[in-house]
This record gives C-alpha cells, structure tokens and sequence, in this order.
C-alpha cells in the first residue's frame, strides 16, 4: 500500500511509530505537511500538489491533524477523499469530534453517558446555567481547547460566576460541566480501532491537579477497563463515525461518562504504558479496510 500520513511533524512519536510500522509490513509510505499542500479544486480531476509533486496514487491516508491547524488540515483530507482515497477516519468525523458541544450533543442523542452539561451565550443566564448542572463545583470548558488547557475548576459558585464573565468577554465559547468529584483526578484512556479497544490506560493527574492529561504532568498505567466501558467507547467512537479514536471515560457513580473522543489520540502514552503496537495495530486494520473510493463523505460536508 502507499499511505499517506498528515502530519506537521515528522518526529512526533506518533508519527515515526506511524511510519516504523508501515515500513516494517513492507508499505510504502510519506509524511504529509497538510499546510505545504495546495489544492486544486475541480470535479473533474482534483489534486493535491506537495513540494513540487503531485500526491498521486495513495491507498490510504492516516490523518493526524493538530487542534490548530483543524480547518486547513481537515480540507486537504477532504481533498484526499474527493481523490477516493480511504482516510482511516473521515474529515467529517475530525470535525464533529473538535467541537466538544457538538460531539457531546451527537453522543447523547444516541444515549452515551455524559457529564451533565450546560451551554449558553448570553451573561445573564449563568446564574440559571450553574443551577442547570447542579451548582459548584463544577467544570469549565473552552469549546476547542485540548491538552486540558482551558479547563478550569470551579470550587465555588462565585468562582465559577467570574470565571465564566472572564470567558465571556474574552468571546470565548465555553460549556459548564458537573465535576465527577468521584472520579479522582483521573480518566480512562479507550484506544478504539475499529469495533475494539485494543489497549487501555489510566491517567492520574498529578498532586492536586483535577486534570489528568499528561501534558499537565498525569501519569498513565495500563488498567482492566469493565464490559460495560469497553462498550461505550466502542459505540461512542461509532457514533462519531472515528475508525481510530481515543475515548476519555470517566469512572462516576452513575458508571462510565464520556468526557471526549479524540480523533488523533496519542500513541505514546498508551504504547509506553500497556507496551503494545498500537501503531502495528493500526496499519493492519488499514491493510483490511482500505479500498479505494471506500470513503462514505468522498468530501462532502
Ligand atoms: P482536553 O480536551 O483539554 O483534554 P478534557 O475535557 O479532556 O479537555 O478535560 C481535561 C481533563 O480534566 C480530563 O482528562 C479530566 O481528568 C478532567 N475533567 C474534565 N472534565 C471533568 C469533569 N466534568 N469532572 C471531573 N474531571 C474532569
Ligand atoms: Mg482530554
């Protein structure tokens, strides 16, 4: 096969396991810069222009694109897709899954468990919205943040209050959450490829941090996920229409709440911590799925 993999960066940890593993079962394989492509758009022949050639050819695309580049990054996949190359997850679903309001309301349509979640844009509701998921503390949330940066804990109701006037007139979009107090500071890492999760670990935030992302200093150990969360991150990575997807699952009184889905999920943290080829894992189930002109989108939406 000849994989394309979207990229900014070809010394990621993800993306050299990416392409270790590609190489190792004997494809054919190239890191793409999406912001060095240029496009030309036609029903005809669209194609994708890089570094003086003309990507042509690709079997199959894995797209890794950053929360920062999301809006270019994910035209130049569309691109790929108009081209009828497979995308082992789709431009739509990287869309869908970046905006944590809209991910979280697709999830609950089809009954994934969820933190009780607020949203509003006007000031003068907060007073109703904190009311509205249970009053402090609870969680606030910059709508596309990631890495756990824009999400604040509000111990408090006048906390939260300013911590919401704060956002809003920086013209922030936030969501308000209920604090699973229970969950300890830590979450649950679901690696979903395909129908599976094929590796799992705990994150524990560190001393007196909520958050347990590992770029705010968590750690992660391999952890025994139950029947009923390896079901829910399968459905919920389902649902988001994701073949590869990272399922945060938070362990609360009611069972397992869906906080994200990660569209391009880390790998280093989950091969360190539970030593599997997650990346080998990956490149099998293109070997499997990638069909040309198999994309359900081919570009739209
Ligand atoms: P990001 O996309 O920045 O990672 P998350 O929504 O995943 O944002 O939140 C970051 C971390 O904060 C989570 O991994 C979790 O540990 C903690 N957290 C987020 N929401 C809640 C919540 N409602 N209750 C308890 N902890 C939370
Ligand atoms: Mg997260």
């Amino acid at each position: 096969m000849k994989i394309a993999i979207l990229s900014r960066n070809e010394h990621l940890y993800s993306t050299r396991r990416l392409v270790e593993a590609a190489l190792q079962r004997g494809h054919d394989v190239m890191v793409v810069d999406p912001l060095k492509c240029y496009m030309n758009i036609t029903s005809s022949k669209p194609s994708i222009h890089y570094k003086h050639q003309s990507l042509e050819n690709f079997n199959a695309t894995i797209p890794r694109i950053g929360a920062s580049i999301t809006f270019y990054g994910t035209a130049v996949l569309r691109q790929f897709e108009m081209m009828g190359v497979y995308s082992i997850n789709e431009s739509v679903a990287i869309t869908r899954s970046r905006d944590k309001l809209r991910a979280s309301q697709i999830l609950a349509r089809k009954g994934i468990g969820l933190p009780i979640t607020g949203f509003a844009h006007s000031t003068k509701d907060t007073d109703e919205l904190i009311k509205l998921v249970g009053g402090a503390p609870l969680v606030i949330k910059i709508l596309e943040g990631t890495q756990g940066k824009g999400v604040v804990l509000a111990e408090t109701k006048n906390a939260a209050e300013s911590v919401i006037e704060a956002f809003r007139s920086l013209n922030a979009n936030i969501l308000i959450q209920e604090y699973i107090k229970e969950a300890g500071g830590a979450d649950i890492r679901c690696f979903v490829i395909g129908d599976k999760v094929v590796a799992s670990m705990k994150r524990q935030g560190r001393e007196g941090e909520f958050r347990s992302n590992l770029h705010r200093g968590g750690t992660a150990v391999k952890v025994k996920i139950t029947p009923e969360e390896r079901a829910t991150a399968v459905k919920a990575a389902k649902i988001m229409g994701l073949k590869v997807a990272g399922v945060d699952l938070l362990r609360s009184n009611n069972g397992p709440v869906v906080m994200e889905v990660n569209s391009s999920p880390g790998l280093e943290g989950i091969e360190q911590s539970t030593q599997k080829d997650v990346a080998g894992m990956i490149i099998e189930f293109l070997e499997k799925n990638a069909k040309p002109g198999k994309t359900k989108t081919k570009g739209q939406g």
